[in-house]
């Protein structure tokens, strides 16, 4: 298909881009990432009147000065990539907010057509919409359609080759922008025209506005450009924001927004919108939200909806869970048998399927969250929730959309901070999004859960249902207090304003759901999967090399031979050699793991553990707790199995640490903490790295959450040991 002709789809989030585009390019399209950042980006192809037409679809933004990544991708998009239309998707029953990225576009002075969409919802509110009026006004084609149903699209795609064809390129719109803008931006054009990289990209008054608006790319750019001017335009730039400080105590963004809001209203206003009804009537949105967003009411349905959401990830995905994990238990029997014992068996087994199934064993999980979030997000609950969160986040630095990432994650009990990584893509700030995926990891996922069972069970029998109260009450109190401090230390910067706005409540379409599902799905399984099969391996080597040293691999031989003789003579019990010839085998396995590089490291980590009262076999089971959280338990029970001189099989792991004199209340309250807080597991740090767009942020919260579990467990454990152990 001949492709020359782009079209690049744009608007507000909720306009209907996507529904948009999933009609015109069907199953023709492409999701991938904008190089080096997470934003999604989708491009498909369509013909249209034997014209092949390649299709972008834009993420979705409420203006194009570069307060969020999302925003400076589409206007790097239009200005770099030059899409031969821009087709701006507007919600025509919430015309006036949409028009507020359509002006924008006027004064860029893009190509441009606009799609008057949700025209349906518009008429069944009785709203009627003058759209040759609004078109002559505006002096670019608007075209009302329905892209749910593809009405109208046949003539959208009629204006659009129509623009595409026309000679002359469009004018950017003059906007007013009041006396003291206008005034800096005539004084400034001369000095614009200076940089000329700037001006062969953008109209020279939109930069002014852009400067004015403080927007930080076009100030670099204008630096590189041309230092001097720069430094004028800057000066003047600040003289106008002390000026609209001082008399009407605004920001020069303020004073330009509200101007673009005047021209868009005095358009309207003129006889394009017309309301059958009396402008006041409450229409199901608002009377829905009455009850919604009640101040009493709002969060106790807010609290049964995340409740639901989570029930519905975590319950209903477990059959798919179950069945993934005795698939690969089935895999495992099958190699186990078919391979004879030796490195081989062991690296597909413990390295290979281990780490597929890893990946694969997250994705009903994944699938089943997205999917629900996919619901709230579409029929426009989520953007209550985060109206409703917005207050108490924001002092913690964060933004109302957190609060979905740290539910997932855990926050109620037992999550799973992979999705949780992966559900901080409904944050648009940069800064908000790196603070909630860094201090997510910090909830009781589902596999922290059996590990802090075990040592309250142990050791705080008497407390039990209480001290898991408090390790929840305790996990969401640090991960706050932590995004806190990264906010007001590395990723320091001032928090963005609550924009989002409430967009009406819809009936979500299953086609949009499935889309939206699968395609993060698939992204997980995609980026993830690679990686984690290699770490996994990694891993494997680790905890296996360099194994046994000649001599004791003999030895334990020799023990098993002593031992199958013994039976034969003594006519002993099958069982009982059974378990001898376990016993053996497990401590041939401690001894190498002991000696293997994991082992080292666990062993070298003693002399720092130690102030944390942790020991060496407490350190192996933390070190491959980085690797899953599943693997404490079971690899504290191998170590805690072996060092037993009685050989009593029968005491369960709780026993044996009660016993231990290693261990007591106040060693488990600090391993506990530790657990609680220390590296995520590789799976997480690997989407933290893939999500946050770069492997610095993957290390950084590996060390950071080491060192500070750390700290809290030496205080516990130095405390602890003072007042109760002498
Ligand atoms: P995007 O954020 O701009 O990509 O918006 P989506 O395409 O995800 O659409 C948001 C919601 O609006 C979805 O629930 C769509 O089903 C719905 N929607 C989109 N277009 C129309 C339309 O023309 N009429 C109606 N009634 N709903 C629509
Ligand atoms: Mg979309």
């Amino acid at each position: 298909m001949d492709t020359n002709i782009t079209i690049a789809l744009s608007g507000n989030p909720n306009a209907g881009k996507t529904t948009l585009f999933n009609h015109l390019t069907g199953a023709r399209q492409h999701v991938g990432n904008y190089p080096g950042i997470t934003v999604e980006q989708k491009e498909g192809c369509c013909l249209h009147r034997g014209q092949g037409l390649r299709v972008v679809d834009l993420p979705g933004t409420y203006s194009l000065t570069a307060y969020s990544v999302e925003e400076l991708v589409a206007r790097d998009f239009l200005v770099n990539e030059k899409p031969d239309v821009v087709v701006d998707v507007v919600d025509a029953s919430n015309l006036e907010r949409h028009l507020y990225l359509g002006c924008q576009f006027l004064e860029l002075g893009v190509p441009l057509v606009i799609a008057l969409n949700m025209i349906d919802v518009a008429e069944n509110r009785g709203v009627t919409i003058d759209a040759l009026t609004l078109s002559e006004r505006l002096g670019v084609p608007v075209i009302p359609i329905v892209a749910r149903t593809g009405r109208g699209v046949d003539q959208l795609l009629d204006a659009v080759l129509a623009v595409a064809a026309t000679e002359t390129r469009q004018q950017p719109a003059f906007l007013r922008y009041g006396s003291d803008v206008d005034e800096a931006l005539s004084y400034m054009m001369p000095l614009i025209r200076e940089c000329n990289e700037l001006t062969a990209l953008y109209p020279e008054r939109w930069i002014g506005v852009k400067l004015l608006e403080n927007d930080e790319q076009i100030v670099q750019k204008a630096a590189v450009s041309h230092p001097a001017a720069a430094v004028k335009l800057k000066e003047r730039c600040e003289t106008v924001t002390d000026h609209l400080q001082n008399t009407i105590g605004v920001y020069p963004e303020a004073v330009i927004a509200d101007h673009r809001y005047g021209y868009i209203k005095s358009i309207l206003h003129q006889g394009v919108v017309t309301r059958k009804f009396v402008a006041d009537r409450l229409y199901a949105s608002d009377k829905i939200d009455k009850v919604v967003t009640h101040r009493f009411l709002g969060p106790l349905i807010m609290a049964g909806v995340l409740f639901a959401l989570y029930t519905f990830t975590f319950s209903y995905s477990k059959v798919l869970v179950e069945w993934l994990s005795s698939f690969f238990a089935l895999i495992n029997i099958g190699v186990d048998s078919l391979l004879p014992d030796g490195p081989l068996k062991s690296l597909i087994s413990s390295g290979i399927i281990a780490g597929v199934g890893g990946v694969l064993g997250f994705v009903p999980i994944i699938m089943f969250m997205f999917f629900g979030i996919a619901v709230l997000e579409d029929s426009g609950y989520l953007a209550r929730v985060a109206f409703m969160m917005d207050r108490i986040f924001h002092f913690f630095g964060l933004h109302g959309s957190s609060v979905m990432p740290f539910i997932v994650s855990g926050g109620i009990a037992g999550g799973c901070a992979v999705p949780g990584v992966m559900a901080t893509r409904t944050l648009r700030s940069p800064k908000e999004r790196l603070a909630t995926l860094l201090t997510v990891p910090f909830m009781n996922c589902g596999a922290k859960l059996p590990v802090l069972t075990l040592l309250i069970g142990t050791f705080f029998s008497d407390h039990q249902a209480r001290y898991m109260f408090l390790a929840t009450l305790a996990a969401w109190f640090v991960a706050l207090c932590a995004a806190k401090f990264l906010r007001m230390t590395v990723l320091r910067g001032a928090s963005t304003p609550f924009v989002m706005e409430l967009p009406p409540y819809r009936f979500p379409t299953l086609k949009g759901l499935a889309i939206h599902t699968w395609e993060r799905t698939w992204q997980y399984i995609k980026k993830a999967g690679t990686v984690i099969l290699g770490i996994s391996i990694l891993l494997w080597a680790m905890m296996t090399y360099p194994g046994l040293t000649h001599d004791r691999a003999a030895y334990f031989e020799q023990q098993r031979q002593q031992a199958q003789q013994a039976a034969v003579t003594a006519s002993e019990a099958k069982e009982l050699l059974n378990k001898t010839l376990q016993q053996i085998k497990a401590e041939e396995a401690m001894e190498g793991l002991r000696n293997s590089l994991g082992g080292r490291i666990g062993i070298a980590c003693e002399r720092v553990s130690q102030y944390a009262g942790i020991d060496w076999r407490t350190n192996i089971a933390l070190l491959g707790g980085i690797a899953a959280k599943e693997v404490i338990i079971s690899t504290l029970g191998t170590a805690y199995s072996l060092g037993d001189v009685n050989r009593n099989n029968t005491a369960s792991l709780s026993e044996r640490l009660a016993k231990d004199p290693g261990w007591n209340p106040v060693v488990a309250l600090a391993v506990l903490v530790f657990i609680m807080f220390y590296a995520p597991c590789f799976i997480t740090v690997i989407c933290i790295a893939k999500e946050a767009g770069s492997w610095k942020w993957g290390a950084f919260s590996m060390i950071f959450n080491t060192l500070f579990a750390y700290s809290m467990a030496v205080m516990i454990y130095q405390i602890g040991a003072l007042l109760y152990l002498r």
